[in-house]
C-alpha cells in the first residue's frame, strides 16, 4: 500500500537540545470536522487513504501515521517587550516535513497535541473556537495572496479544556515552509551559545535560502528576513488585518504569517484598532504594526551580530547598518500595496499624501475598510453605490478626494474600466470579518459547521462577489460588533 505520508525529518538532524523527542497524547474521542483536500494533494498526502476515520486518528495524534518523528521545538521571545529565555513548542508537535508538488520543504505540526517539555503551567491543549479562528484566518490570508502558514485539518478532541470557562477541545493541523522563529535564534543567543547559532542560522540558509551559501550569509539572512517581513506587514495593512500577538517568538523567519491567535480584520477603519482585550496599552494595534516589527527585527539583529565577524564593534554596525534600510523597504512595499488599491501603477511623489488623506477620510467617516476600496471600483465603473453618499460628515471632503483621484488616473493612460478591474482583483469583497467567525464558531461548538464552510468556500475567491452570500460581505450591526477577541488560546 502507498504510504499516506513520505516524511523526512531535516531539523531532527539538528543537535538534541534543539528539540524534544515526545509524542503527542492520545485523545478521548477524535472527530475529524475539517480536511483540507486541495492542500493536501499540494503536499503528495495519499489523501484517498484519509477517510473520517484515519483522518480523525492521524490529526488527533492517536494514531501516529508511518514515518513520522514527533518533535516539539526549543525557543525564546519577547512576549509583549519582555524576553522569557524558554518557551517552546508548549502545545503543538511537529511529526515530520514534506516535499510539496512545488519542490518546497514543508513542516507538518499538530498544535493542541498535548503536554511538552515546554509546556510550562499549560495544559498542552487548544479550545476548538481559536482552532476553528485560525483555520478560517490562515486560509483566508493565502488566498488573498499573503504569505502565511496553513492549515490542513481540524480535529475536536472530545475532551473538555478549562478557559475562562469549559470549552470543547480541538487540534489543529499547521503547515509550515518552517517553525523557526526570530524567538528561535534567541533561546541559543541568549545562552551565549553561538556554536548551535550558527548551526541554526545554516539550517535556515540551507533550507529556505540557499542561495546565500557563499558570501557573507548572516549579513544577507538578516537583510532577507528584513525585508520578508517589511513586505509581510506591509501587506497586512493592506487588507486592514491585525495580527494582534508580534510577540518575537511569533514571528516567522521565512516571512510567513504565524500563530493567530486574538487576529482579526478590522470593520471600520481605526489606525489604533486592537482586538486583543490583553493589550491594554495597543503595542500591537493596527498602525503599530511597522514599527513592531522593526522593533522585532532589531532583537534578530541583535542574535547575528555574533557571526558577522571577529570584531564587535565592525559586526554591530554592519547589522546596524542592515536595520537602517527598514523604513525605506517598509515604506516602499505599505505605497506600492496602497497604489494598487487605488488603481495606481505608476509611482508618483503625490501618491504617498492622496492614500493618507483617503485614510483621514476613512478614519472621520468611520468607513469600512474592506468596503471603501471595494467601492472606488464601482465609482470608476459608473457603477450605482450608495457608500460614498450614505451617512457622510463631510460632502466637501470626500468629493475634493474624488477630483485629486481622478486627476490622479489621468496620469496612468489606461481606460478607467480597465484599472476598475485591476482594482477588484486586489481589494477584496469577502473576508473572514471578526462577527462571522465568532458565529461560525459558536454554531460550530454547537455541532454545526454549515456557516464555517460556507465562509471557508468564498474566502477561497475573495474577490468574487456572489449575489447570494450578502451576509458575508457586510460589516456588522452595531449589536453584531465583536471588537474583542478571546485570548483564552
Ligand atoms: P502563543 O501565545 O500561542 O504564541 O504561545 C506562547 C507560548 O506559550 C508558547 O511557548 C506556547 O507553546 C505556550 N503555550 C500556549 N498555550 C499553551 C498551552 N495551553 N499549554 C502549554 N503551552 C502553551
Ligand atoms: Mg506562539
Amino acid at each position: 500500500m502507498k504510504k499516506i505520508f513520505n516524511f523526512s525529518h531535516t531539523y531532527s538532524k539538528l543537535p538534541p537540545f534543539f528539540y524534544q523527542k515526545i509524542k503527542p497524547q492520545p485523545v478521548k474521542n477524535p472527530k475529524l470536522i475539517e480536511f483540507n483536500l486541495e492542500l493536501s494533494k499540494f503536499l503528495n498526502i495519499n489523501s484517498n487513504d484519509i477517510d473520517k476515520k484515519v483522518g480523525g486518528l492521524i490529526f488527533s495524534g492517536n494514531h501516529l501515521p508511518d514515518g513520522a518523528q514527533p518533535i516539539a521545538m526549543a525557543y525564546a521571545g519577547h512576549q509583549f517587550g519582555n524576553f522569557v529565555p524558554q518557551l517552546g513548542d508548549g502545545r503543538a508537535i511537529l511529526i515530520g516535513e514534506l516535499i510539496a508538488s512545488n519542490g518546497k520543504r514543508f513542516d507538518i505540526q499538530l498544535k493542541g497535541s498535548g503536554k511538552t517539555a515546554f509546556s510550562r503551567q499549560g495544559d498542552g491543549r487548544s479550545p476548538l473556537g481559536p482552532v476553528i479562528r485560525e483555520y478560517i484566518v490562515s486560509e483566508a490570508l493565502h488566498y488573498l495572496g499573503l504569505r502565511s502558514t496553513r492549515s490542513l485539518a481540524i480535529v475536536s478532541t472530545g475532551e473538555t479544556v478549562l478557559r475562562e470557562t469549559p470549552t470543547k477541545g480541538g487540534i489543529l493541523t499547521r503547515v509550515a515552509s518552517s517553525h523557526i522563529r526570530i524567538g528561535t535564534f534567541e533561546f541559543f543567543f541568549f545562552q551565549k551559545d553561538f556554536k548551535s547559532l550558527k548551526k541554526l542560522a545554516d539550517y535556515t540558509i540551507n533550507r529556505h535560502f540557499p542561495e546565500f551559501k557563499k558570501n557573507n550569509p548572516y549579513e544577507f539572512l538578516l537583510e532577507k528576513v528584513i525585508k520578508l517581513q517589511a513586505s509581510l506587514v506591509a501587506k497586512w495593512m493592506s487588507i486592514g488585518f491585525i495580527h494582534g500577538v508580534m510577540n518575537t517568538d511569533n514571528t516567522s523567519i521565512c516571512g510567513e504569517t504565524i500563530d493567530y491567535g486574538p487576529c482579526a480584520f478590522m470593520d471600520q477603519y481605526d489606525p489604533n484598532k486592537v482586538f486583543s482585550y490583553i493589550d491594554y496599552a495597543g503595542r500591537y494595534s493596527y498602525v503599530n504594526q511597522g514599527k513592531i516589527i522593526l522593533w522585532n527585527l532589531s532583537k534578530f539583529a541583535e542574535c547575528i551580530i555574533p557571526l558577522l565577524g571577529e570584531n564587535f564593534e565592525t559586526s554591530k554596525s554592519k547589522a546596524i547598518n542592515c536595520l537602517k534600510k527598514f523604513p525605506r523597504y517598509f515604506e516602499e512595499n505599505w505605497l506600492d500595496e496602497m497604489r494598487k488599491k487605488i488603481g495606481l501603477e505608476k509611482k508618483f511623489k503625490e501618491d504617498f499624501n492622496l492614500i493618507n488623506d483617503l485614510f483621514k477620510i476613512m478614519k472621520n467617516e468611520n468607513f469600512d475598510f474592506t468596503l471603501t476600496f471595494r467601492n472606488l471600483s464601482k465609482i470608476l465603473l459608473e457603477e450605482k453605490s450608495t457608500f460614498f453618499e450614505k451617512n457622510i460628515n463631510n460632502v466637501k471632503e470626500i468629493n475634493n478626494w474624488f477630483t485629486r483621484w481622478n486627476k490622479r488616473l489621468q496620469k496612468e493612460n489606461n481606460q478607467k474600466s480597465d484599472i476598475a478591474k485591476k482594482m477588484m482583483k486586489i481589494n477584496p469583497i469577502y473576508i473572514p470579518r471578526n462577527h462571522i467567525i465568532e458565529s461560525s464558531i459558536k454554531s460550530a461548538l454547537d455541532n454545526d459547521f454549515s456557516e464555517m464552510r460556507e465562509l471557508l468556500k468564498l474566502i477561497k475567491n475573495p474577490f468574487t462577489e456572489k449575489t447570494k452570500n450578502k451576509k458575508f460581505s457586510i460589516p456588522p450591526k452595531p449589536n453584531e460588533v465583536v471588537s474583542n477577541t478571546f485570548c483564552g488560546t
